[in-house]
């Protein structure tokens, strides 16, 4: 069985208020994994009040000429558990490639951090029937670098984040089987497979009930804290066997 993992993207955002009371919603619980990804600066904060902290991105890269870029390993001295890799924000506005975002999820595992590599097609891909083209190039280009290291992936369609229109449940679970099925079978059945795109507590129960879906990376509603306090019950009721 798969705990749900629920992940509150804040991007280029301050931590929401109250984010390191002793009831946060931003604590796990005892049936769903919570962990926040503030920006590099509020890392602190955040590892300070106890929660589960992960990196937006880092450079692959021990150290070196790399100016303005925060490797995994200093990521990891400082207590962070999980890095995002290639966010569909890092691969427009930074250029991150399907290799650099592979060659970060391998240095992760390898330091002991845990990979969470976004992966999803744009709606220009989807209307032209090309979406698990894309996606699968995503995801095979990370298995062939980890070699069944311990992965999570999130399935974020791009043209759902921060639009207010998540993916159908239909949608959504075609593409979790798919990206399941392209796993190896060391880490098919483990890996947890989050989805991204416009989650608010109205879809959440429909998303999380799907059989391949194990929690949510969620962005604006992560900014909310009554909004992801719902979504995170809503997640610790949608354990499945
Ligand atoms: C995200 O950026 O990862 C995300 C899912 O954002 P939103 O929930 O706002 O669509």
């Amino acid at each position: 069985m798969r705990k749900p993992l629920i992940a509150a993207n804040w991007k280029m955002n301050p931590p929401p208020a109250g984010f390191d009371a002793k009831d946060s919603p931003f604590r796990s619980t005892k049936t769903v994994d919570v962990i926040v990804f503030p920006t590099f600066v509020d890392l602190q904060a955040c590892l300070d009040a106890k929660l589960d902290t992960g990196a937006q991105c880092a450079h692959a890269a021990e150290k070196g000429a790399h100016t303005g870029d925060v490797s995994v390993r200093m990521l990891k001295k400082l207590g962070c558990s999980h890095v995002l890799c290639g966010h569909s924000e890092r691969r427009q506005e930074h250029g991150e490639t399907d290799v650099q975002i592979a060659m970060l999820a391998a240095t992760a595992i390898r330091q002991g951090v845990q990979p969470v590599v976004c992966v999803g097609e744009s709606r220009e891909e989807r209307e032209s029937g090309q979406a698990k083209d894309v996606v699968k190039r995503q995801v095979e280009t990370i298995v062939a670098s980890t070699v069944s290291g311990s992965l999570i992936f999130a399935y974020e369609p791009v043209w759902a984040i921060g639009t207010g229109t998540n993916a159908t449940p239909e949608e959504t679970q075609e593409m979790h089987a798919f990206i399941r099925s392209l796993l190896p079978d060391a880490i098919r059945d483990k890996t947890p497979i989050l989805y991204g795109g416009s989650i608010t507590p109205a879809c959440a129960q429909a998303l999380f009930a799907l059989q391949d879906v194990d929690g949510g990376l969620v962005g604006g509603a992560s900014l909310k804290p009554e909004e992801f306090k719902k979504i995170v019950e809503i997640a610790g009721k949608s354990r499945k066997a």
